[in-house]
């Protein structure tokens, strides 16, 4: 059934906030971290298995009710995301006598492709980061990474997910990029062949560390997608030491190149196939939103 009819609100999001908001209020819940076991009982989930599976969850019928499986090798915070998608999925048929079973291969991409799908990952996240206690805890701290794991802590939830949430408040005047080593598009295909026979002894085109997903609130500097950070930078710094740095320093954003504070942490992670990535997480505090001062962009040298 469609969520919109059922709770009388036309924009599907806002159905999917106000399903999560009316369960957490019957749950009496008010604070972080969400008892997301309890939710689950809520919405006609009778059991939540840890298990060896590829997939990230899955939701299956049983005896007019659900059990959720999810990766037992996936991160606490991933697993809590994962339920909270799950229990997304019940609200869509929880008129139905017979319960639907669904497979996840992934959750918390926000895949605009699928609705139902996106829909559960923005009520997963508004489940574990609800905007009631995020808002109040976002302005108790400065913008800064320290604020952004100690939010995520509390609220058990990754990064990124914490991240995103943040960046839709609004309250804070920073960005966060998460970086990997990479190439650009054009290298990737002219290492595929160089790798065909006969020019095996061609060197190949070296990573670099690039933005690979940007999050800030409207009106931030926004950081290019794949643009890669030099080597003479603290967010450079962080991943070659595989260590926490900070500092000031000139950011090219392309069109134009801006000041701002960086603090940056390695944070390697496990990738969907079991494999561990670098990653690099940074919090760029921009001139404007430490000083008050309207941004200063410098032109290129
Ligand atoms: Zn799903």
């Amino acid at each position: 059934m469609d969520i919109r009819a059922r709770v009388g609100l036309a924009d599907p999001i806002e159905a999917m906030k106000h399903q999560v908001d009316s369960l957490l209020d019957a749950a009496e819940i008010f604070e972080p971290p969400v008892d997301i076991e309890l939710l689950a009982s809520m919405s006609r989930v009778r059991r939540i298995e840890l298990l060896e599976m590829a997939e990230a969850g899955r939701l299956v019928p049983h005896e007019g009710a659900y059990v959720v499986h999810v990766n037992q090798r996936h991160p606490e915070t991933k697993q809590r995301f994962t339920v909270a998608h799950e229990v997304g999925h019940t609200f869509f048929d929880a008129a139905s006598r017979s319960p639907r079973g669904l497979t996840d291969p992934a959750t918390g991409l926000f895949d605009l492709r699928n609705e139902e799908e996106y829909l559960c990952d923005i009520g997963a996240a508004h489940t574990l980061l609800n905007r009631r206690w995020l808002e109040p805890l976002a302005r108790e701290v400065r913008p800064s990474l320290d604020g952004l794991i100690d939010l995520a802590g509390t609220c058990r939830a990754s990064l990124e997910a914490t991240a995103i949430q943040l960046s839709q408040l609004g309250l804070w005047y920073c960005t966060f990029a998460f970086l990997e080593p990479g190439l650009r598009k054009a290298e990737r295909l002219a290492a595929g062949q160089a790798a065909l026979p006969g020019w095996g002894d061609v060197a190949g085109p070296v990573e670099k560390l690039r933005v690979r997903r940007v999050y800030g609130p409207p009106g931030v500097p926004f950081l290019p997608l794949n643009k890669s950070v030099p080597a003479s930078s603290q967010i450079w710094r962080a991943y070659d030491e595989q260590t926490r740095t900070e500092g000031e320093e000139l950011l090219d954003l392309g069109h134009s190149v801006m000041r701002a504070y960086t603090q940056s942490i390695y944070a390697p992670y496990y990738d969907e196939t079991g494999t561990q990535r670098h990653r690099v997480i940074a919090c760029v505090v921009w001139e404007r939103g430490r000083s008050g001062r309207g941004p200063t962009p410098r032109s290129r040298p």
